[in-house]
């Protein structure tokens, strides 16, 4: 093993740890379980290598924004147990590409997604879980579903034999003080309370919020999924166009 290599796995090393053990004090002061939140490890922008590293440090669940990205690393790296996660927009024609490599997309965004997502799945003879994005803060940049628009979306998104609706989520604003972010973390799980009881057929269990920089927050309002990217594999490095 080279030099680079090992410095790679000291730094992801420490990383992971400090944020697992950020994830248990955040559960704790909850007085919730730290075993119902994942930490899925956003992996974006950063090489396979590196997955690999963290995967071999007992990270199982990885998240990327792109398939153009992710596609080469899916095919690289899929161990049994290991679980990709969709989490970015998906146009319409990456569909066909994305069903049957991700394990996972928690990007649902609009009622055509979720048909096409449905219809790929069936081909394959697989129910695909999926979360839906919703935008509760309402800004202009942010994907996801509006807000009002949610309930009826997930009416009939739900009746999807193919997909297996397991929750919400979202991204919150990016603000100087996690603390603004706390009334976007409530409103999401309020509104998935209120989806659990308009639409039992669906267990409803997964709420996706939380990223580096608020995640503690997110977690006392109930996260049980966190995507982090930055704390986990550093700063992003981008060539050209933001993401
Ligand atoms: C990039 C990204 C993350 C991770 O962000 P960090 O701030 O690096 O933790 C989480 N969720 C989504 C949807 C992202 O695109």
């Amino acid at each position: 093993m080279n030099e680079q290599t090992t410095n790679a796995q000291e730094t992801l090393a420490a990383n992971i740890a400090k944020v697992r053990v950020t994830i248990t004090e955040a559960a704790q002061r909850a007085e919730r379980n730290v075993d119902e939140i994942t930490l899925v490890a956003v992996s974006k922008t950063k090489p396979v290598e590196m997955v690999k590293i963290a995967y071999n440090l007992g990270v199982t669940d990885f998240g990327e924004n792109r398939v153009q990205d992710a596609l080469p690393k899916i095919a690289e790296f899929h161990p049994a147990g290991l679980h990709w996660h969709m989490i970015g927009h998906v146009q319409s024609n990456k569909v066909s590409k994305i069903v049957g490599q991700f394990d996972s997309i928690q990007s649902v965004d609009s009622l055509h997604l979720a048909q096409l997502l449905n219809r790929h799945a069936e081909e394959l003879s697989i129910r695909l879980p999926v979360l839906l994005q919703v935008n509760v803060s309402g800004e202009e940049s942010k994907e996801g579903m509006a807000l009002v628009d949610a309930p009826e979306m997930a009416r009939q998104i739900v009746a999807l034999p193919h997909l297996e609706v397991q929750g919400l989520m979202t991204i919150a604003p990016l603000v100087k003080d996690a603390e603004e972010v706390r009334p976007v973390f409530r409103e999401l799980r309020t509104l998935r309370d209120r989806l659990r009881d308009e639409l039992p057929q669906c267990a409803w269990q997964q709420l996706s919020m939380g990223m580096t920089d608020d995640y503690l927050v997110a977690i006392e309002e109930g996260a049980t999924i966190v995507r982090i990217g930055r704390a986990i594999f550093g700063e992003r490095v981008y060539k050209g166009d933001r993401q």
